[in-house]
Order: structure tokens, then C-alpha cells, then sequence
């Protein structure tokens, strides 16, 4: 058997900025990532556009399409996985970190980031993130990207590592969340500022733990080339953010419409024959309105939380619990239908959460009667739970 491909701990301790990124300020972080030479080049416009019909937030950064991952596989098809750049310690600086049972798992800062910190942030850029533009020259977007490796070693990933390290993963996400929500006044708007400006209702921004939150943390993933993966070594990606991503506004005018978050609404109409799990504190479901086959959501049944940061120890463990068997039934249902597994997942946090995870499978093309919204799905949602089912039972 060849040797693991992974990053040796050896080959970056001058990169570790921090083992902890709770030893590091808001300011800290900020400064290591403008101080960062790297990145220079490879910096977003920081601007934001909004599609007037649907809200869709679109931000530049045309640096993106040099990155030698995206313009590679057009030339010449390739193994990308013998030079990948990450377990070769071509890194950014790290600024968190933290062992595994095996290896270690860490945050670094996206070398070429769809968010960046603006030095002097105008008062007005930063308490009017939606202010008018009449002129459409754009609104100011800015923040940080950063990138949580889920393991030093190249083909670990949540799919393959045991559930421990999995949770020391998902942890290391809630703090990060916590700390960039809570400690970003100044820097960041309020989180309701948004709301305020386009509800006249005051949001609840109030976390559990009564602290007052800032800006939007988005966490996605993509995993596999049909994805959006540019590395194939195993990743998460985090965006913090002045600008409200449109899923997020959308999830917070359903509770204003609703009287209910969209959670709870799942959680109360979805039919029980689409449950694939229930995990005690959250549940396993394939939406009644799946528009691509094996789709799935995680919803946490304690609506009132609205960040990863807030949930118990059970609650974690939980939904880490749900998140791994999903993505391993995916593993095993994909190549059944001749697919190389990819998916996409984002976790909606925020004002209009309560908290959920949707994990998107890459099992069917997006074509144009998508992009005008007619949704033409190739598999039943009942057919799709029951397989899950099937999968799922037999791995556990
Ligand atoms: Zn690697």
C-alpha cells in the first residue's frame, strides 16, 4: 500500500498563526489576512450586485479563473490529486488547529477569497449594506474567506473519519460562527440591520445567550469535481460577510410570512413517510418539494436556535450524526447510478433560522428550464427517502 498523501506537521509550523483562532482578536485576524503578500493578487473587487428580480446577491472576483485548479482541468484532464497543493504546504497562514485521532485538522485563509476586510470601512458602506444605488455601480462587500480543512490527511474526509473527529470538526466551526458573530462589532453591521431597513420589523437577533450578533457566517462545502470542488483534498468554506446571502434573507421574510420558520413548518407539514431518520433532537428528511433526486435537509427540532454556536452537546452530535450518515449514503447510492459522488452542502443559519443543513447531490444537470424556475425533477422524493432508508440502515 503507497504511504498516505497528507500534510506533515513538519512542513508548516511557520504558517501556524494561531492554534486557536479564539487567542486571535477580530483585528488580529484581520490584520494577518491584509498583512498576507500571497493573497495580494488574487483579491475580490469588492463589490455586490443584486438581481432586481430575485434578490440573488451576486460579488466579483475575476482573480478566481487564474487559479491553476480551475484553468488545469480545461487544458489537459489530470490526476490533480498528485499535486495537491494543500498536502504539499502551500498554504495560507493558519490560524487554527487542531489533532485528530489521525492527523490534525485546521482554518486557513482562502487564497483567493470571494470576501476581504476593507482597511477603513465608511460608516455608511458599514451600517447600509443595502443602501440605494441608483447608479448601479454596486454596493461595498467585504469580510473574510477562510477554509477549514477537515483532515491533514488527503482522502479523510467526514465520509471516512470516525465520528469523534467529525465532531471536533463541526465544534471548531461552532466557535469559529460564535466568534465572528459576537466579536465583530464595529467591523460588521448588526445582523438585523437588513431587516430592519427592508421589514420595519425588528429581527431577533438575541441569541440564546443573549449576546447581540454581527454580519452573516455562511458555511458550505463542496465535495467533487461535478460540485464545484477545485481541490479535492476535503474542505469546508466560511464567508463572513457585510452582505446577507439571498437564502438567508428569503428564510427570514418565511418567518415573517409565516409566523414560523421554515424549519418548523418542515418539521410540522413534510409527510412522515419522507423521514429517513429521526435522531431525537434533529431529523433526517427529504423535502415533499425535492427538485433534484436526493436532495436532503437536517433540521434541528429546537427551532428557536439560530446558529451552529447554540446548539447542545446532544444536539451536535446529533446533527453530525444525521450529516455523515446522509453523505455516506450518497458514497454508496451515486455510483449505483453510475455517478461520481459530488455534492454541495450549506448551513442556514441567521435571524431567519432555525438552524438546518441542506445537502445537495449532484445527481442530475442543471438546464434552462431550472434557471427560469420550473424545476424538472428525475426521481420521486418517496422513492428517494426509502433508498436512503435502505442505505442508511444497512450501514449503521
Ligand atoms: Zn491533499
Amino acid at each position: 500500500m503507497s504511504e498516505l498523501q497528507q500534510l506533515k506537521m513538519e512542513h508548516i509550523h511557520t504558517l501556524i498563526s494561531a492554534r486557536d483562532v479564539q487567542d486571535l482578536s477580530i483585528r488580529e485576524i484581520m490584520e494577518d489576512i491584509l498583512d498576507d503578500a500571497q493573497m495580494a493578487a488574487f483579491l475580490p473587487d469588492s463589490l455586490c450586485q443584486i438581481d432586481p428580480r430575485t434578490g440573488d446577491v451576486v460579488v466579483y472576483n475575476s482573480s478566481r479563473s487564474t487559479r491553476i485548479q480551475t484553468t488545469e482541468h480545461i487544458h489537459a484532464p489530470r490526476n490533480r490529486d498528485d499535486r495537491c497543493p494543500i498536502c504539499l504546504a502551500k498554504s495560507t497562514r493558519i490560524i487554527d488547529l487542531q489533532p485528530l485521532s489521525e492527523g490534525f485538522t485546521f482554518i486557513n485563509k482562502n487564497l483567493y477569497p470571494i470576501l476581504h476586510p476593507l482597511e477603513c470601512i465608511l460608516k455608511d458602506v458599514g451600517e447600509r449594506p443595502l443602501a440605494p444605488d441608483p447608479f448601479h455601480h454596486g454596493r461595498s462587500s467585504y469580510g473574510f474567506h477562510l477554509l477549514q480543512w477537515t483532515s491533514s490527511i488527503h482522502e479523510n474526509d467526514w465520509h471516512n473519519m470516525p465520528l469523534a473527529d467529525c465532531l471536533i470538526c463541526f465544534d471548531r466551526l461552532a466557535m469559529l460562527e460564535h466568534k465572528l458573530l459576537t466579536q465583530s462589532e464595529g467591523f460588521m453591521p448588526a445582523s438585523d440591520k437588513v431587516l430592519k431597513k427592508s421589514t420595519n420589523v425588528d429581527a431577533v437577533v438575541l441569541t440564546a445567550a443573549g449576546q447581540k450578533t454581527f454580519g452573516y457566517v455562511s458555511i458550505i462545502k463542496n465535495y467533487g469535481y461535478a460540485a464545484g470542488a477545485s481541490l479535492t483534498h476535503g474542505h469546508q468554506q466560511i464567508g463572513f460577510s457585510n452582505i446577507m446571502p439571498q437564502r438567508y434573507f428569503n428564510n427570514f421574510t418565511f418567518l415573517q410570512r409565516n409566523h414560523k420558520t421554515f424549519s418548523d413548518y418542515m418539521l410540522e407539514e413534510n409527510p412522515a413517510k419522507l423521514m429517513v431518520r429521526d435522531y431525537g433532537t434533529v431529523a433526517l428528511v427529504v423535502p415533499y418539494f425535492m427538485k433534484r433526486p436526493h436532495n436532503i435537509l437536517i433540521l434541528v427540532k429546537d427551532t428557536s436556535k439560530q446558529y451552529i454556536f447554540q446548539l447542545t452537546p446532544t444536539e451536535r452530535r446529533e446533527f453530525v450524526m444525521a450529516m455523515v450518515d446522509a453523505i455516506r449514503a450518497l458514497m454508496v447510492i451515486m455510483p449505483r447510478m453510475g455517478i461520481e459522488p459530488a455534492y454541495n452542502i450549506n448551513i442556514n443559519n441567521g435571524p431567519g433560522a432555525g438552524v438546518y443543513l441542506e445537502l445537495l447531490a449532484c445527481t442530475q444537470m442543471t438546464g434552462g428550464f431550472e434557471h427560469i424556475g420550473l424545476w424538472v425533477c428525475q426521481a420521486n422524493p418517496y422513492d428517494v427517502a426509502e433508498q436512503f432508508r435502505a442505505v442508511i440502515n444497512a450501514n449503521t
